[in-house]
């Protein structure tokens, strides 16, 4: 049984929209439609198309090994140097052959990112691919055949090679760190005597900081879903979709703003007009950095009016007390 199904049988209302999904399904899609779209109002089934946490963790630990890996080789060779050095010439030394390492095993490590990358594709492919099986559960075989056939390969290898990018970035970036820490404690007018352990607190530092891995992973975990959503309900004909916050409070005023608009206020933002989400940046819900939302994509009956958000509503404002 799914997930969404376990969530739909504590309420008495989930149990009577399965029991008419059962019945819809057979004899009348659109009936079934109706009843999505209803399921869709429901604060529990708002949980599909969101983002596995699992996975998004799962690659966060894989792109902190790296961090880790190099962080490593930071500190191995560091411990090489003469501690008592004062004028900081074989310090610099040192930071530019971690830039020169750093640099070489940027590309070094393609292959495995791209096996990192392919390894979180598969997960969010195959939890969106279930996802959509739940709907077409209600919306009968025609829609599981649309979106079973959605050809992915060129969105997919398009988010690959950022990705891969993003993790080749990993190495210089904790490089370019270190330099930042060196000219710090160069330039700081700290005693020598101190400056060695300063500078050894301060690289430990950087190898345990999670934060660039988190970043990364819940961004693209996020942005990947997000993005096969899209295409798999523009194929199957979606005009456009509600925003969905996480509400737990973490969540950018502008974004709950947006689920707002469509959940209380019943708009709908069309696949084509991408919402001013952060000043400046235009993407839709979970393709950009840090966002945790979600698309709810929507199938309106033939006929059946839907209202669009206008630009003007989709563009970004400023919240106070945000
Ligand atoms: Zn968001």
């Amino acid at each position: 049984m799914t997930r969404t199904n376990v969530a739909l049988r504590r309420t008495p209302e989930g149990r009577r929209l399965l029991r008419a999904a059962r019945r819809y399904k057979e004899d009348s899609p659109q009936r079934a439609a109706l009843a999505l779209d209803d399921w869709f109002d429901k604060a529990k089934a708002r949980e599909t198309f969101a983002t596995s946490l699992a996975t998004e963790k799962r690659f966060a630990t894989q792109l902190f090994k790296l961090v880790k890996h190099v962080a490593d080789f930071i500190m191995t060779t560091f411990d090489t140097q003469d501690s008592q050095q004062t004028d900081g010439s074989s310090l610099w030394e040192w930071v530019n052959t971690v830039s020169e390492w750093a640099e070489r095993y940027s590309e070094i490590v393609e292959p495995w990112a791209q096996a990192a990358v392919v390894a979180m594709h598969k997960r969010i492919e195959k939890a969106n691919a279930d996802d959509w099986k739940r709907m077409s559960v209600l919306m009968g075989r025609a829609l599981h055949e649309e979106i079973a056939n959605t050809p992915l390969s060129s969105v997919l290898g398009q988010l690959r090679s950022d990705q891969i990018n993003l993790i080749k970035d990993i190495p210089p970036y904790l490089a370019q760190r270190v330099w930042n820490a060196v000219y710090k404690y160069t330039t700081e007018g700290i005693e020598t005597s101190k400056r060695y352990d300063a500078l050894v607190n301060e690289l430990r530092h950087i190898g345990l900081d999670r934060a660039k891995a988190v970043l990364i992973a819940r961004t693209e975990t996020s942005r990947t879903s997000s993005v096969l959503t899209e295409v798999r309900a523009q194929n199957a004909g979606s005009p456009g979709y509600r925003w969905q916050c996480v509400h737990d409070g973490r969540a950018r005023p502008m974004h709950r703003y947006l689920d707002d608009l469509c959940n209380r206020q019943g708009k709908v933002i069309p696949w084509g007009l991408r919402p001013e989400c952060d000043k400046g940046h235009y993407s839709h819900a979970g393709q950009i950095w840090n966002c945790r939302c979600h698309e709810a994509p929507v199938f309106p009956l033939p006929g059946e009016e839907i209202v669009f958000a206008t630009a003007d509503e989709l563009a970004y404002r400023e919240f106070l007390n945000a």
